[in-house]
């Protein structure tokens, strides 16, 4: 069976989707510490804060396939690495925004994200709601 992704298929809101968002160690550990993803404040978007979620499960983190894929643009050289871990989550569809439909919106963050060579920010999905990790 082929694996659907939410870009190709028509959910209800209350259908669950498995995506993953992709932090560095740092960050995963604490996530899975407090058994939640927090929205951050995001400073290219007016400061809304948003989770970032990947339909895509990269086989190396932290590659530069995943940077690409990812669009990943560190700010500092010695910035974190926030592609180096991924953490699969389970989330509600109606929470979901699909990154694309904010090009008008945004629209010099979404052409600097189509910028990044080998990016694909149809891949991405983001949500304003804390996401709580299931229990293992
Ligand atoms: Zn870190």
């Amino acid at each position: 069976m082929g694996r659907r992704t939410p870009a190709r298929f028509r959910p209800d809101a209350e259908d669950r989707i498995a995506l993953t968002h992709y932090t560095c160690p740092h960050g995963a550990a604490r996530i899975r510490r407090e058994g939640v993803i927090r929205p951050m404040p995001q400073f290219h978007l007016e400061g809304q804060p948003w989770i970032w979620l990947a339909d895509y499960q990269c086989r190396r983190p932290g590659s530069e396939n995943a940077k690409r894929i990812l669009g990943f643009w560190p700010e500092e050289p010695d910035d974190c690495d926030k592609t180096a871990a991924g953490v699969r989550v389970s989330i509600r569809y109606g929470d979901l925004t699909f990154w694309p439909e904010l090009k008008d919106r945004f629209p010099e963050q979404w052409e600097r994200s189509c910028a990044v060579r080998g990016a694909k920010p149809w891949f991405w999905w983001m949500t304003h709601k804390p996401i709580e990790l299931e229990p293992q």
